[in-house]
């Protein structure tokens, strides 16, 4: 159906040919009369076309005014005035939801900046003003520029951000900052920054007090110990009385490891870094911890040490230690819970796409998929009667944890309930070192 403009357009023009051409042909000209008509037609066609550009223009500039134009012309002002009122309102919402998140975002106490796909700054928050200092200036500039950190460059460059990034402020002496970056759109990035000096405050605190209740147990545990033992070594004591001071040596001996755990834990994380490295021979390392092993184990325990003899590892010897004889102790103390059969703890290792991986590997009770991610938490045990009964402090995996953190490594865990478990530490390539070419 055609429209009312198109079809007013029609109407007057088939009136305004049919009349001239009546006219021309009862004057013997009908020819001249058509051609007339049409010519005229044209005529008030292209004046009726360059009204409607001047007005278009006008309404370009804001300036829109109801139109005069008559017919189809009129009806094409009309449409063009509609879409011009609808992008007007859709752009003042758009402007209202667009003040109103930056009224939202400027409220709050983090800090918000947004990088384009370039890493130049786009927008920022007053909280971001002040944890940063971003000035007027700084727009468009590299946000690595601004914040200068190292650290804070090799993160936001590194493109991982599943973990935030926690540094010293560089303007506020004393003031932690919590960095997290989320990638969005076509690779903008949107950068958050948390002042977190209270609760890094609360932390210290509270590794203080763990460090500083556990340094002070010692001495009084070590005496209480000291006691039961002499009590323990007197002749003719009653049968109850011995059974009581056994126990009591026990749980003396339980409470000693806890604070040792405990102590060693809060050292681990308190310095950021072991200032003292070594070149640790990793197959010598096993074979001690394998000899402490023995001791604990029953007999038909199998050691196998097949890390090869040449490998030296960069680290701090005492924490790697501590974190691999943790790692044989546990296989030693859950694979001889697997029952009646015998028993297999190997070491070995792999080179792996630019890591270095040393697996322990038991053949014990396994441990359920739905325990693992949690096993490194402190205290977290699966079996909490069987892990005290077997000596377990629960901090030993949390032990293993960070002394790998602290030599750019980490930890993984393969197990299967029934079949055995494997504890990779994986460290990075360059922290390994063969003396005979054959890795
Ligand atoms: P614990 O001192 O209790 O052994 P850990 O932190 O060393 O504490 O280990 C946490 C828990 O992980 C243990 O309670 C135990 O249930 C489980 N676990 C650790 N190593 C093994 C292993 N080799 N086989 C089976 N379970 C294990």
């Amino acid at each position: 159906m055609l429209r009312k403009g198109l079809a007013t357009e029609l109407k007057w023009f088939l009136l305004f040919f049919v009349a001239v051409l009546f006219i021309g042909a009862s004057a013997g000209y009908w020819r001249e009369a058509a051609i007339l008509a049409l010519g005229l037609y044209l005529a008030w066609t292209l004046r009726s076309l360059s009204r409607l550009e001047r007005w278009v223009n006008q309404a370009r500039t804001g300036n829109v005014q109801d139109n005069e134009l008559f017919g189809m012309w009129g009806e094409i002002a009309e449409d063009v005035k509609l879409l011009m009122q609808r992008y007007e309102k859709d752009k003042l919402r758009l402007q209202a939801v667009v003040s109103r998140v930056q009224d939202m975002t400027s409220a709050l106490n983090d800090g918000v900046i947004l990088a384009d796909s370039r890493a130049n700054i786009e927008w920022w928050n007053q909280a971001a003003t002040e944890m940063l200092g971003l000035r007027q200036i700084d727009f468009g500039h590299r946000i690595t520029n601004i914040v200068r950190d190292p650290r804070f460059q090799s993160y936001f460059d590194a493109g991982e951000y599943a973990e935030p990034l926690e540094i010293e402020s560089y303007r506020n002496e004393g003031q932690q900052l919590l960095f997290q970056i989320h990638p969005y759109g076509q690779g903008e990035r949107l950068i958050v920054v948390r002042d977190i000096t209270r609760v890094a405050k609360l932390e210290q605190m509270r590794r203080d007090f763990v460090a500083n209740v556990s340094h002070e147990l010692r001495t009084p545990l070590t005496v209480v110990r000291g006691y039961v033992e002499t009590l323990l070594d007197m002749p003719d004591q009653s049968p109850m009385l011995r059974r009581a001071l056994e126990q009591m040596q026990q749980q003396g001996m339980r409470m000693t490891s806890l604070v040792n755990d405990l102590i060693m834990l809060t050292k681990l994380e308190t310095d950021d870094r072991s200032a003292q490295q070594d070149q640790v021979q990793l197959h010598q390392l096993v074979g001690l911890i394998f000899n402490d092993g023995r001791a604990m184990s029953s007999e038909n325990t199998q050691f196998i040490n097949e890390v090869p003899q040449d490998i030296t590892l960069q680290g701090n010897e005492k924490e790697l230690r501590s974190a691999f004889s943790n790692l044989v102790i546990n296989a030693v103390k859950y694979a001889g819970a697997g029952g009646g059969k015998d028993c297999t703890i190997r070491v070995f290792t792999e080179q792996q796409s630019g890591q270095f991986l040393l697996h322990v590997q038991d053949n014990g009770i396994g441990i359920d998929p739905k325990h693992i991610p949690r096993l490194t938490e402190r205290f977290y045990r699966i079996d909490g009667g069987r892990s005290s009964s077997a000596g377990g402090t629960g901090l030993g995996l949390a032990i293993v944890k960070h002394v790998l953190l602290r030599h750019d490594g980490q930890l993984k865990i393969e197990s299967k309930p029934g079949k055995g478990s494997t504890f990779s530490c994986c460290f990075p390539s360059n922290r390994v070192t063969r003396t005979l070419a054959s890795i």
